[in-house]
């Protein structure tokens, strides 16, 4: 039964709440809360049945039929939602507004919130990751981007030009998990996003006006940034409906304020996850991160992915990694003390948003206890930036917050003794009664003379007197013992006096509860006018947790301050790949880049597992992590700043494109070609590798052409097509070099070193008896190879020229007229014979063409 053909006259009350709630969130499925249930109806019912693997049913709502139901218990529905969140589909929560037992008719009930794949602040978010809500507004010849991360504030906003290819980019580079969009936009890049990325995409051209968060973009003049702003804006405050003070003044991104690289390279060089496992673990992330904190932790991530382009900036980042290693104790005191700092930024969130708890105030007093001793350190260190110690907020939670309070706030046990002179009175009075209850039970064994008489409570009949059966014959009419329930060795009795007592002791018991709630609540106002400044606490602190991380690295890995050049001049000694260096089991071979004035381009030739993909990768990993203020695994080293990073290393097929190795090779290096600039840095692995040889190695040899006369950019480029390396005659800021390997006894060992110079051999068939293929065949291909390599020899060496025409052509026509040519014997020739030799020839030519 769909929810469109029901007629809605016939149906109960409370079916009819749920339909106009549903009407104004069609795209979203509702969990509908009855008592202890979340429920389903109609279509959503279907959907989660099949999702979640519930049992669908059917509920009697005045019509025919019954209505399609399924339900998930209220206390347990986290996992539910988070499994229909990680599907792509929107939930929102319906509540009971009004208490059941309180309300006459029926209970209201309407949405408090609405998660999504973007704005999700529950616990269960991996604290490490940065995840954001983004909106795209698509103004016709540019596009306004602006995205938040919802747990913590953070807010940014750019314009980037209007190319879809570019736009898609953006949004997957900066995970942006759930974009809303403006109607204008293009349908294609919806469906690029939706399916190949699994980005939540939702529709709107709805606009917040409100003036309560004018604060966010009261400094942006741009009209189109603050659009893209308020457009998301709207649909936040729609979805999350509580109150979002903790989000930030927006930062304006500019894109020249970073290097830049797309998600191929994120990936090819393996920043925050491996290729293989996609994990983080021997990423480059993994190797950095020795962060304490979780603000830290996210801070390193996003540097990684966005690293400076100023030259002042990053120098400032090596005098603090300077400073750190040579005052390392005050280093070891300030990781010490980081390391007692909670999550202040998601704390802050969850200060303002509401569903905080005592703990959270807890952990929040606890990171805070420990700021005084690290603005210290960081005035002994001289660093740039201090810290607000939040002196007040501290003293307050400290008064305040009891130690071992519960998660839940609406039961008492939150604040210690000595806070209010109020709670303590009804502290006492309740303490005083229930000493006064002990008393009684001493006072009735007395009177009664029954040794084993007791008090208890329980909360249906609230305290009692519990007489075992032997000793009921001892009790008196006098002792005015009213008899409330018989079990089966016991009875158990109310008198006048213990029910006084009990009234003062849960009437007290009832104010001490709302009056701890009362003052939690006021606790948690104060606290929030904080916010902001809790806030830029975290941001210096997650910076200064960076940099400790970045340092630590550094001493432990042996890794050196790099040299910031303003020439194009790159000069790295005795460089390594941090990660494979600290992954492999083999000591790792240290190698040079060199490419000083006049060398743009290295042309890398070597057999396959030589190194060659290593050695390209370890220079631009080198290069990122100068660019985010890390010393960087070299002997010493001297590079320029880069502004933008291609890769195109490996076949990684994209198969959510369908599109073939070949296909995503020409798109990946047509994009290098297209934005490259003479301050960029390009790695071809194999480029062409993908196609029949000689359209791989004509494209190839083009490319590079290209590259050399055209863009300038450095540029790293391994072939294993030999012929290339004969290019350095012509182009002449290309240099070869090559990967060595030593063969013996048919055996080749890898040395890992690279030198300048070309090699002219491959080794393919090395590495393929390395692999273990039956030794029949390696011999057999051994002796193509022979076949191959004699037939290349008769063939000219190749020029730049000849490489666009049909090779094999040529030779045979030559041949042709050799052959006839040494055939005949002028000297014997009449004239007319010659003649006629002639015109044969001719005519021969002519049949040809
Ligand atoms: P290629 O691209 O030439 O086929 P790779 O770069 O993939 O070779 O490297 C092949 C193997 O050699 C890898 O397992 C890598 O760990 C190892 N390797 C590469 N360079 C070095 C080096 N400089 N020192 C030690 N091991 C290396
Ligand atoms: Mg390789």
């Amino acid at each position: 039964m769909k929810r469109s053909e029901v007629d809605r006259t016939k149906l109960s009350p409370m079916m009819q709440q749920y339909l106009d709630i549903k009407d104004k969130y069609n795209d979203t499925i509702i969990f509908f809360r009855l008592g202890d249930f979340y429920e389903m109806f109609f279509e959503d019912a279907v959907i989660c049945s099949r999702e979640l693997e519930l049992a669908l049913t059917g509920r009697n709502a005045g019509l025919d039929e019954r209505v399609p139901m399924c339900g998930i218990p209220y206390h347990s529905y986290v996992g539910y939602l988070n499994k229909l969140i990680d599907k792509g589909y929107k939930v929102a929560i319906c509540e009971q507004l009004t208490d059941p037992k309180d309300s006459k008719g029926m209970v209201e009930r309407d949405v408090i919130q609405v998660v999504t794949k973007g704005t999700r602040i529950d616990n269960t978010l991996n604290e490490k990751d940065n995840s954001y809500v983004g909106n795209i507004y698509d103004f016709e010849y540019c596009y306004g981007i602006s995205y938040a991360d919802i747990t913590t504030g953070y807010f940014y906003a750019l314009i980037i030009e209007h190319d879809q290819n570019k736009l898609i980019k953006e949004i997957v580079n900066r995970n942006i998990l759930e974009v809303i969009v403006n109607d204008k936009i293009n349908r294609e890049i919806i469906s690029i996003l939706r399916d190949n990325y699994q980005i939540l995409v939702t529709i709107t051209d709805d606009i917040c006006e409100l003036e309560n968060y004018h604060y966010l973009y009261k400094n942006i003049q741009d009209i189109r940034l603050v659009t893209t702003i308020k457009h998301l804006l709207q649909y936040i405050i729609e979805t999350k409906k509580g109150d979002l003070s903790h989000l930030q003044e927006v930062e304006v991104i500019d894109i020249h304020k970073y290097l830049t690289f797309d998600v191929h390279t994120k990936k090819n060089l393996e920043l925050t996850e491996t290729i293989r496992l996609g994990e983080k673990t021997y990423s480059l992330l993994w190797l950095l991160d020795k962060t304490k904190t979780a603000m830290g932790s996210r801070f390193l991530r996003t540097n990684i992915e966005n690293p400076l382009t100023d030259i002042n900036e990053i120098n400032k980042r090596y005098d603090i990694i300077e400073t750190l290693l040579t005052e390392f104790i005050l280093k070891e005191e300030l990781t010490r003390n980081l390391n007692e700092v909670y999550d202040l930024e998601r704390l802050a969130g969850r200060i303002s948003y509401g569903n905080l708890n005592a703990r959270d105030l807890l952990q929040l007093k606890n990171s805070l206890k420990v700021l005084p001793d690290i603005k210290r350190i960081l005035e002994e260190i001289k660093y740039p930036k201090t810290i607000d110690t939040l002196d007040d907020v501290y003293d307050l939670l400290e008064r305040s917050i009891n130690e071992d309070a519960p998660i839940t706030i609406k039961e008492g046990s939150l604040i210690k003794d000595g806070y209010s002179v109020e709670l303590d009175e009804l502290k006492s009075i309740s303490s005083g009664s229930k000493d006064f209850i002990l008393k009684i039970e001493q006072d009735e064994r007395e009177r009664t003379g029954i040794k084993n008489l007791k008090v208890g409570f329980n909360k249906v009949f609230g305290y009692y007197i519990e007489v075992s059966k032997s000793n009921i014959p001892l009790i008196k009419e006098e002792y005015g013992y009213d008899r409330k329930q018989t079990l089966a060795n016991c009875e158990r009795f109310i008198t006048p006096l213990l029910k006084e007592k009990e009234n003062i002791i849960l009437g007290a018991e009832e104010k001490i509860i709302n009056l701890e709630y009362k003052l939690f609540m006021e606790i948690r106002s104060y606290v929030k006018e904080f916010i902001g400044k809790i806030q830029r606490v975290s941001k210096v602190l997650a910076e200064v947790d960076m940099m400790a991380s970045l340092a630590t690295v550094s001493e432990e890995n042996n890794y050196v301050r790099p040299i910031i050049t303003t020439d194009r001049n790159v000069c790295i000694k005795e460089g390594r790949h941090p990660v494979v260096e600290k992954v492999s089991k083999s000591t790792y071979v240290p190698n040079d880049v060199i490419m000083g004035s006049g060398i743009d381009i290295l042309l890398i030739t070597g057999p396959n597992m030589a190194g060659k993909s290593t050695y390209m990768r370890q220079l631009a990993i080198t290069v990122i992590m100068a660019q985010i203020g890390s010393f960087v695994p070299a002997k010493s080293c001297t590079i320029p700043i880069f502004d933008k990073i291609f890769t195109r290393i490996g076949a990684s097929d994209d198969l959510v494109s369908g599109e073939s190795t070949f296909m995503v090779e020409m798109k990946e290096a047509n994009y290098a070609i297209q934005e490259a600039t003479p301050n960029s840095l390009i790695l071809f692995d194999e480029l062409g590798r993908g196609t029949a040889t000689y359209d791989g190695m004509s494209l190839a040899q083009a490319i590079l052409e290209y590259i050399h006369d055209k863009i300038k950019a450095k540029t790293l480029f391994s072939t294993h097509y030999h012929e290339l390396t004969s290019l350095s005659a012509d182009l002449s800021n290309l240099r070869n070099v090559h990967v060595s390997a030593i063969e013996e006894d048919g055996k080749i060992t890898f040395l890992h070193k690279i030198k300048s110079g070309s090699v002219d051999k491959s080794y393919g068939i090395h590495v393929a008896s390395l692999a273990k293929l039956p030794h029949s065949l390696i011999e057999r291909a051994n002796e193509i190879l022979a076949i191959y390599e004699n037939k290349n020899n008769k063939k000219q060496s190749f020029v730049q020229t000849s490489l666009f025409l049909d090779t094999n052509e040529k030779e045979e026509e030559p041949n042709y007229l050799e052959e006839k040519i040494k055939e005949i014997n002028p000297l014997e020739m009449t004239p007319i014979e010659a003649l006629n030799f002639l015109y044969e020839l001719k005519n021969s030519i002519k049949e040809k063409e």
